[in-house]
């Protein structure tokens, strides 16, 4: 995240709220030599495919436009950069910095409940799948019947050795995860939402009202052909 792009600093606290969720059940290692565990390297890629379309989009997004002739084709070419990445929604092209959309794209994302969400779908789709299908019954013998079919020979029953381990089925890790806490809303948070919509309101008002339209005249110096004639204003004329 280069210096001139803004957002740099939410990013960095967004990745490490949702490493914080990614690994809080990765075992921490002995030592920091040791090997890195399949869960810790299977986390952090889950990690990096999480976080990567987000900060592509945020990277280029705050890449600065400078107005002008220039400037439609440069929003095209980074919004088709941005969509090499990511494919969720984004803020109307040519958005005024601290408008609604733009806060709302930057501010009003849950990145907690969006790790959480990635997890839980990772984790049910590693759920083995439930075989509660009804077992198919034999077919109906058809036509006549078949001569009686030999009866196979008893079973001998093993002897069951005593202290004999009974095989148990594996268990299987379900990951539970704790809800996601709504967070209430800061009266003083709220009084800031009110005011950067206002000031978005006042900054869309004043680019349509503070058009200045500079022109230029040609001015030849004439000299006066007749001396102006100061004694004829009243002083009091003027200060008025
Ligand atoms: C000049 C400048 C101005 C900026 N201005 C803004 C701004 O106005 N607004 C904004 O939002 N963003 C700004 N940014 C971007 C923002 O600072 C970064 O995006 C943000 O700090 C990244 O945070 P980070 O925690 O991911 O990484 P870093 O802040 O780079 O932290 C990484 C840390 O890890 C340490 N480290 C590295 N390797 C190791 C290792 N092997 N072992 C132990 N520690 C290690 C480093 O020493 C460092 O302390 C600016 C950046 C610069 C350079």
């Amino acid at each position: 995240m280069l210096l001139t792009h803004a957002q740099g600093v939410s990013s960095s606290l967004e990745d490490a709220a949702a490493l914080e969720i990614f690994l809080a059940d990765v075992p921490t290692s002995d030592a920091v030599s040791s090997a890195p565990s399949e869960l810790l390297l299977q986390r952090l890629q889950q990690f990096e495919a999480f976080r990567l379309p987000r900060v592509s989009a945020t990277q280029i997004l705050t890449d600065p436009v400078v107005p002008g002739p220039e400037a439609a084709a440069k929003y095209a070419r980074q919004e088709a950069e941005i969509r090499k990445y990511y494919s969720g929604p984004l803020p109307p092209t040519g958005a005024m910095p601290h408008s609604p959309p733009i806060c709302q794209f930057f501010f009003g994302y849950d990145v907690r409940k969006e790790a959480y969400k990635v997890l839980e779908q990772a984790a049910e789709k590693d759920k083995p799948v439930e075989t509660s299908a009804p077992v198919p019954s034999p077919p109906e013998p058809v036509g006549q019947p078949l001569a009686e079919a030999p009866t196979a020979a008893p079973v001998e029953a093993r002897p069951v050795q005593e202290n004999t381990p009974v095989p148990q089925p594996p268990v299987i890790q379900t990951r539970t995860f704790a809800p996601v806490e709504q967070p209430t809303v800061d009266p003083m948070e709220r009084r800031l939402a009110e005011m950067e919509k206002k000031l978005a309101e006042m900054e869309r008002k004043l680019a349509v009202l503070m058009k200045v339209t500079v022109s230029t005249v040609e001015v030849t110096s004439t000299p006066p052909q007749i001396p102006p004639a100061f004694f004829d204003i009243v002083p009091s004329a003027i200060s008025a």
